[in-house]
């Protein structure tokens, strides 16, 4: 069983989506291996999005990531990372397609919902980042 780290994050919860995305992760026969409600602090926020470090997004990212809450878990199926990408619809919500969770309730390509590993490389460190045991 593959295993991928998802985010739920601050824009979603604010809106109070988290219940209806889970329904949407469990529609698609993913199991609920962890998941937890936390504020990610801005020093995490850096080192989970460093391969990011040099756009010019960055800061605005790290001050987003860390606005409030968000929900972390880890779905695990046969080929869960390209199955949860597939879910979420491309990083900018107004070009991903019908019936994905950034389509649904993205507001822009910064808040955009919900994150997923995205490949088996990422998911081996964002997975333990925040799940260590
Ligand atoms: P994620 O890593 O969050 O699952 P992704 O893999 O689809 O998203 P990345 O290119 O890794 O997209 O970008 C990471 C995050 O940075 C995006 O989800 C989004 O919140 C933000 N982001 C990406 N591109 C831009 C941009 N051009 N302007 C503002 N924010 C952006
Ligand atoms: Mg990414």
């Amino acid at each position: 069983m593959e295993k991928t780290l998802a985010i739920i994050k601050p824009d979603a919860i604010k809106k109070k989506l988290a219940g209806k995305i889970i329904d949407r992760i469990y529609d698609k026969n993913f199991n609920i291996a962890g998941l937890k409600m936390l504020h990610i602090q801005e020093n995490q926020a850096k080192e989970f999005y460093k391969v990011h470090a040099e756009r010019p997004f960055f800061n605005d990212l790290v001050k987003y990531m860390t606005s409030g809450p968000v929900i972390v878990a880890v779905l695990e199926k046969e080929n869960a990372i390209k199955d949860w990408r597939n879910l979420m619809g491309a990083t900018n919500p107004a070009e991903a397609t019908e019936g994905t969770i950034r389509k649904d309730f993205g507001e822009n390509i910064e808040a955009n919902a919900v994150h997923g590993s995205d490949s088996p490389e990422t998911a081996s460190i964002e997975v333990p980042f925040f799940f260590p045991d």
